[in-house]
């Protein structure tokens, strides 16, 4: 179990994180997931031993690593860009943290080796465990090319191998998969993901790619602004976000926030038709609605005029303005059928899946919308 306690980093007037709490259970693995610049290398860096905390603690089952140097760690670090060594094969580059563990100075001398019994035992020793990596990542073909004779994802795959070869407590990957074009990336994935179930270890995985976040994790840590925004598994934080930015980061489409007037229980319109299950202080609130919530239907609650069509085969992006002003954009799916700017369409939601969020602290609210007349109060309508 990796331990984070208050990790705060400074670079001079930069505060790159801030006051960071965080548990990594044993084996799981853990997504660090937000935007450019919002200190997530950083904090990876800070694990691996390869930066240190300006205030704060860092413990490996229950002890304080802050002596200790990445080497000691015992963590294994892939990089963007790989950082294999071109004159070396594949092989070579795999085998290399083995035998820097393994060999002394002498051993690793490449023509004494060749006359010193026990470097040639332990490099036929390093060698077999270089090829059960290999074959692990389906690279075994490969092990005599340089790197320059190979493609991104095989490089990327090279780089993965020689992390695993040394058996590390923990794997840590800094966006490791975006030099690599859509279709590969999304096959390396499933790679990664097979990778840390047949290796059992702990992975720590960088990415502002909330997809690659959502689809590969066990826990997702939302960082923005060097501050952690909300700790959960994937489905949690979809379905029920810290914060608006939350919201908005997460999930493959827009949502669409509405800052509507309320009264206690009673929204303004265009949410006539639904109220608070419980009361809120304020006198605004902001209504999430995921824009794959909203359906075509004919007794939907909000209607408006389309302002915009953007057809993308498998789906079709709608805009509408409804008539409190408010723009709505809803995903309809292929079934639906595609509508022409101009028309009104009307939309249905589940109210008890829309979101709501403070306007000011853009915090989450703990209140549910429900249907008017599944309220204990009687809704307007039916007074
Ligand atoms: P990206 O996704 O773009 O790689 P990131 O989330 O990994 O970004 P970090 O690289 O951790 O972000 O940087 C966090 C903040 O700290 C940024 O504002 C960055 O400019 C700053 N920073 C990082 N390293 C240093 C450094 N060595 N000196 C000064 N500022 C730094």
């Amino acid at each position: 179990m990796i331990e984070l306690r208050n990790i705060s980093r400074r670079f001079g007037d930069t505060s790159a994180l801030s006051d960071v709490s965080l548990t990594i259970e044993g084996a799981s693995f853990t997504s660090l997931l937000g935007p450019s610049g919002c200190g997530k290398s950083t904090l990876l860096r800070i694990i691996a031993g390869l930066d240190h905390p300006t205030s704060g603690s860092i413990l490996f089952s229950g002890r304080d690593v802050r002596d200790l140097s990445a080497a000691e760690r015992n963590i294994a670090m892939v990089f963007q860009s790989y950082a294999l060594y071109p004159h070396m094969t594949v092989r070579g580059n795999i085998a290399l943290p083995l035998a820097m563990r393994s060999m002394n100075r002498l051993e690793r001398f490449p023509v004494l080796s060749e006359l010193l019994p026990s470097a040639r035992r332990k490099a036929v020793e390093n060698n077999l465990a270089v090829e059960r990596i290999a074959a692990l990542l389906k690279i075994e073909e490969l092990l005599d090319r340089k790197p320059s004779q190979l493609s991104g994802g095989q490089k990327q795959r090279a780089a993965v191998g020689r992390a695993l070869v040394r058996e590390p407590t923990a794997f840590l990957l800094d966006e490791p998969l975006s030099n690599l074009d859509a279709k590969l990336r999304h096959a390396m994935r499933a790679e990664i993901v097979d990778l840390h179930r047949t290796t059992g270890r702990t992975f720590i995985y960088v990415t502002h790619d909330q997809a690659e976040a959502m689809s590969m994790s066990d826990q997702v840590v939302v960082i923005m602004d060097g501050k952690v925004q909300q700790v959960d598994a994937p489905r949690d934080l979809y379905e029920r976000p810290a914060s608006r930015s939350v919201a908005a980061f997460v999930g493959d489409h827009p949502v669409n926030f509405l800052d509507v007037a309320v009264d206690r229980r009673q929204l303004a319109p265009p949410f006539e038709d639904v109220t608070l299950d419980t009361a809120i202080p304020g006198r605004t609130v902001t209504v999430g609605i995921r824009s794959e919530r909203l359906h075509p239907a004919a007794d939907g609650a909000l209607a408006g005029r389309i302002e915009r069509v953007d057809y993308l085969g498998s789906s079709t992006m709608v805009s509408l303005r409804l008539p409190s002003g408010h723009r709505l954009s809803a995903v309809l799916s292929e079934q639906d059928a595609v509508p022409v700017e101009g028309e009104i369409l009307r939309l249905s939601f589940a109210p008890q899946r829309a979101d709501l969020f403070d306007p000011d602290s853009g915090q989450r609210i703990d209140a549910r919308l429900v249907p008017a007349r599944a309220s204990s109060r009687p809704a307007r309508r039916d007074q």
